[in-house]
């Protein structure tokens, strides 16, 4: 199946004459591209001045219904809400949807959902920045590095993952993290910062080295970050694989040296922007997306929270640098994450967000504790999830432990270098989203559609410099264009 993919203007970024060839091929591809040019002509502009800056914050998996849990949370315990609802309220802001698609199918993946933002085009699941010929495509980070602009990273996944590594590297499969690395070496991107130590630092691999000898500052701790923030080049991998979820960092002490997303934005924005010819820096709250696949609730929605800590950082930014572009927005739904009325009249849902903050470990914390401690604990269940089990609870737990539970057999897991053989702990996290998913339903109302991406339109903002460029509906890889005509690349 192709979905509406634009044709052939893929192109070798090691060709300039191609690439050129192919900024014009973005002109004349489709009409829809070009309409959304003209109709943003008429819109009211915010600033003529073109961005000197691009700011691109992604939650990666973010439908609505997980914007407003959390924002349900949020007025529920603070009596404000989200920063991105008072955004929408107080700040002169563009709104759009996007449509997500892929080339291969209706439900994208964060690889083809990030490469379209990137290079402009549809192209297949799976694949980073490869044309639907097969041909690599330059995603615009690129090019603003080219024009002298520094250009950085960050995110609570492995930074080799799919949504950073789409900004700019180059895969035919997006589990090809170690050739990610490689990539990001060679374009020697100013500024790394996240989870993947293993892409980086392996046995007979001198990766680390070759960036420590392209002068880069690596380090591993939050505290070796903060001495270091007038580096010029930064790689800062706080952790081996994805970092912790936010609920765990929250309330265990032994994550205490990673560092929270909002201060690794913060970081970065002071590191990046003392380039005189301005910068991109694209951030993602990784981790709202796995949440979703492993229906785990109180850590969607804390996820979601740090997410939303880093709005008023960026417009605070906008508003001292107006010739800075802010993008807020998202790849994709993921779970179909959803408050249902529940109880007589709806009136059940008054209890949903007590029974949120009871919860103090993710899905996937409590199966580490499980691995650890070999026999599931009633207590265990107790402390972290606020739930009484029974003997037959803890037989079942104890049946996924041993990999003889049936329902969700495969789980969601990950390629290790091992093999998907050498990886258990997401089997088992996901296996207990599944078996809780009916219980913390009828606790709270809160539901999910499936553990897989989803369709739905995503929302986006804009703020600050060309956002009055934005149309109110687009698809996703018409933003490409968008970005490059506000950065003049
Ligand atoms: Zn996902």
């Amino acid at each position: 199946m192709s979905i509406d993919a634009p044709k052939n203007i893929g192109t070798k970024f090691t060709s300039r004459r191609k690439f050129l060839k192919g900024a014009v091929g973005i002109g004349l591809l489709s009409a829809s591209a070009t309409n959304v040019k003209a109709a943003s002509s008429k819109i009211v502009n915010q600033g003529k001045i073109k961005a000197k800056n691009c700011i691109f914050l992604v939650v990666d998996g973010m439908g609505r219904g997980t914007l407003s849990l959390a924002n349900d949370y949020a007025l529920c315990c603070t009596g404000r809400p989200l920063n991105w609802i008072n955004l929408l309220e107080n700040k002169k802001v563009r709104t759009s949807l996007q449509n997500t698609a892929s080339a291969s199918s209706l439900v994208t993946d964060s690889a083809a959902a990030g490469s379209a933002w990137a290079s402009g085009q549809r192209i297949r699941n799976g694949q980073i920045n490869i044309s639907m010929e097969g041909e690599s495509l330059e995603p615009f980070f690129l090019k603003a590095k080219a024009l002298g602009k520094a250009i950085g990273l960050v995110s609570t996944a492995r930074i080799t993952h799919a949504t950073p590594a789409s900004f700019v590297a180059s895969v035919a499969n997006r589990d090809d993290e170690d050739i990610i690395a490689h990539q990001y070496l060679e374009h020697e991107i100013d500024l790394l910062m996240g989870g993947g130590a293993r892409h980086f630092i392996r046995p007979g691999c001198s990766l680390l080295e070759d960036f420590k000898r392209k002068g880069y500052s690596c380090f591993r701790t939050k505290s070796s970050m903060l001495k270091n923030v007038k580096a010029s080049k930064i790689l800062g991998l706080f952790g081996d694989t994805h970092l912790p979820y936010a609920l765990d960092r929250k309330h265990s002490k032994q994550y205490f040296q990673v560092p929270k997303l909002e201060e690794m934005f913060q970081f970065a924005l002071s590191n990046l922007s003392r380039n005189k010819s301005g910068f991109c820096l694209q951030l993602e709250a990784a981790r709202v997306d796995h949440a979703g696949h492993a229906k785990d609730m109180a850590s969607i929605v804390e996820e979601q929270l740090e997410f939303d800590r880093c709005i008023p950082i960026a417009v605070d930014f906008v508003d001292k640098n107006p010739d800075t572009l802010l993008i807020i927005t998202t790849d994709h739904g993921t779970g179909g994450c959803q408050l249902n009325g529940i109880g007589n009249r709806y009136e059940g849902v008054y209890k949903t967000m007590d029974r949120i903050n009871k919860i103090k470990a993710s899905y996937e914390f409590l199966a580490e504790k499980l691995h650890q401690i070999k026999n599931p604990e009633k207590q265990l269940f107790s402390s972290l999830l606020g739930i009484g089990l029974s003997e037959k609870d803890l037989k079942v737990i104890k049946s996924m432990m041993d990999q003889t539970y049936s329902i969700f057999p495969f789980g969601y897991r990950e390629k290790t270098s091992q093999g998907y053989e050498g990886y258990r702990h997401d089997y088992l996290a996901a296996n207990l989203g599944s078996y809780f998913e009916r219980y913390f339903y009828e606790q709270t109302g809160v539901a999910w559609t499936s553990d897989a991406h989803t369709s739905e339109l995503v929302d986006l903002i804009a703020y600050g410099a060309c956002s009055g460029s934005i149309p109110q509906y687009m698809q996703n890889y018409e933003l490409n264009g968008l970005l490059r005509n506000a950065l003049e690349i």
